[in-house]
């Protein structure tokens, strides 16, 4: 036995770093390595081999028919390409914002010179059919329609097909614009079927990869009012790159190391099943995580949908979450998100979506319970029972698969 009065072993033990932040994600380790082996030059065959497949491969991780066209930018970039290329100055835009991400909407077409209509509700809250409804009809109906599959300031979801289908029962050639980045392999989102025109999503989210790259997704209704818009664009003019795209190119450099580490991330992917296998994969982690909550006597933050990209944990009343993540930093080197702006200080952000597995999901909410107790904010006879809970959806998930079998 060690002498544990000499050791002081919290300061001993070692901590691996792990990133619980809804974007940038925990990073797969193949599509790293083959990040770091790429050392082609983008004008060559063996270059455009490489992109052409990668392309298709993308098109069918989002099971489209439509282009997908690849940028070099975050996500925020391939947002921009979208509004910009659909667009002309003083145009009419719907935005539905009910957080940060929906009021980058916002601030984009308003300095775009955009007309824009907003339809807002308070953080936390989850959009469907109603609130649409009567908005996209008429003689000065909106151009383009524009929100998040999953806004990720508050972890939540909006319904998306509902509220594709009332805004085109108003106004059939209406633009749907879906900022997917956290959306893509975390929720239901049948592109084709919904007809949405545009979703975007970015590299550092759901397919576990450096940032860096945004994927935009453009319907032939979106090619050809592309024809006539006038919002001025240059790097993100989406008509170039689809021509150089169909050559194996693209306009400009592209980031090279990130599309050799695309096609390694898709084929991990490939293996959970592919979208559909992803998202359940995140939705289960977040489902694990909310019957924790509800064991500990923990809210999530707001009313609406639960998003599965990632849950947005409420503090209890007086606790600023500051705290928390400094905690979870410092004692086992787990990275979570703290509340965006005005929500600092009153939430946790736990994500789910990507490379994420329930291993470390229990684990997380195990030191999670330890934070709170140290912080005063739970009672040390409760210890515990968030993983209780989690371990007994995992027992129940289990038995029901043995049940199925
Ligand atoms: C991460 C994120 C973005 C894009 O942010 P970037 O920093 O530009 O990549 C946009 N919308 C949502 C919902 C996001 O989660």
């Amino acid at each position: 036995m060690h002498a544990c009065g000499e050791v002081r072993i919290l300061e001993v033990m070692l901590k691996k770093e792990r990133l619980f932040t809804p974007g940038p994600t925990a990073l797969l380790p193949q599509a790293q390595a083959a990040m770091a082996a790429m050392s082609l030059h983008h004008r060559t065959a063996e270059f455009r081999a490489v992109f052409t497949s990668t392309l298709k491969r993308l098109q069918s991780f989002l099971e489209t028919k439509n282009d997908v066209i690849l940028l070099a930018c975050s996500g925020t970039g391939g947002m921009e390409a979208a509004l910009t290329n659909l667009t002309s100055p003083g145009d009419r835009v719907l935005v539905m914002s009910a957080g940060k991400f929906g009021e980058r909407w916002q601030k984009l077409a308003e300095s775009y010179g955009m007309s824009v209509d907003l339809v807002q509700l308070p953080y936390g809250e989850s959009f469907d059919a109603s609130h649409v409804k009567g908005r996209c009809g008429g003689a000065n109906a909106p151009r383009v329609l524009m929100i998040q599959a999953s806004e990720s300031s508050t972890g939540t979801k909006h319904d998306i097909a509902a509220i594709a289908r009332a805004a085109r029962a108003e106004r059939p050639d209406i633009l749907i614009l879906i900022d997917g980045i956290t959306g893509v392999g975390t929720q239901a989102l049948d592109i084709d079927a919904w007809e949405l025109d545009i979703v975007v999503g970015g590299s550092q989210k759901a397919v576990m990869m450096a940032p860096g790259l945004a994927y935009v997704s453009v319907s032939e209704r979106a090619w050809k009012v592309m024809e006539t818009s006038k919002t001025p664009r240059f790097y993100f003019d989406l008509r170039r790159e689809r021509k150089s795209q169909a050559q194996g190119e693209s306009a400009f450099t592209p980031a090279i190391g990130l599309i050799a580490a695309l096609p390694a991330a898709l084929e991990y992917i490939e293996t959970l099943g592919g979208r559909p296998g992803l998202t359940a994969n995140a939705e289960a982690l977040g489902a694990a995580t909310r019957a924790a909550l509800d064991a500990l006597g923990l809210k999530r933050f707001g009313n609406g949908q639960p998003s599965g990209a990632l849950t947005a944990i409420a503090m209890p009343q007086g606790l600023d979450s500051g705290l928390v993540v400094k905690a979870l930093r410092q004692q086992f080197a787990s990275v979570v998100a703290n509340g965006q702006s005005e929500m600092k200080g009153a939430m946790i952000r736990v994500a789910h979506l990507g490379y994420y597995d329930f291993a470390e999901t229990l684990s997380l909410i195990a030191q999670l319970e330890i934070v709170l107790v140290q912080l005063g904010a739970l009672d040390a006879a409760k210890l515990g029972a968030g993983v209780r809970a989690a371990q007994s959806f995992y027992l129940a998930q289990d038995k029901a698969a043995k049940a199925k079998a």
